[in-house]
């Protein structure tokens, strides 16, 4: 599916979008700082993408909470919850050490989108191919 991000100022720049167009391509797991990394845009920005992604089903989305004592932890041994269910009612049980976690000072949090299809976010390259052809000389 084709989805228009251009009108999120960062993504105004289509080298940031062919950039994005082959993060998805190669991972149909994305977190924020991942996308914020690769494109040079703010973790807002990479946040706004993927709640909009979200918003039109093209993903599953999960909060990650990791226990503060495993900062290297990675995200497959968080715990994960779906993101609609908002934050999780203390006590929880840490999936990796199997402690108890009394509060949510214990714990970090982080998101995670699964991507559902193939998504191609499109430029503004695209329409002029479609409309005006070949404007070089
Ligand atoms: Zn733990």
């Amino acid at each position: 599916m084709q989805v228009d991000i251009r009108k999120i100022p960062c993504f105004s720049d289509r080298n940031r979008i062919a950039v994005l167009n082959r993060l998805v391509v190669t991972n149909p797991d994305l977190m924020p700082h991942q996308v914020a990394a690769a494109t040079g845009c703010t973790l807002e920005d990479a946040m706004q993408v993927l709640m909009l992604l979200y918003d039109l089903h093209l993903v599953e989305a999960f909060t990650l909470v990791y226990h503060s004592v495993h900062p290297d932890a990675p995200p497959a041994q968080a715990l994960r919850m779906d993101i609609s269910d908002g934050l999780p009612s203390f006590p929880i049980q840490c999936p990796l050490c199997e402690e108890k976690i009394d509060s949510p000072s214990e714990v970090t949090y982080g998101f995670l989108f699964v991507l559902n299809e193939d998504v191609q976010f499109v430029t503004e390259t695209d329409e002029l191919t479609v409309n005006c052809g070949n404007e070089d000389e």
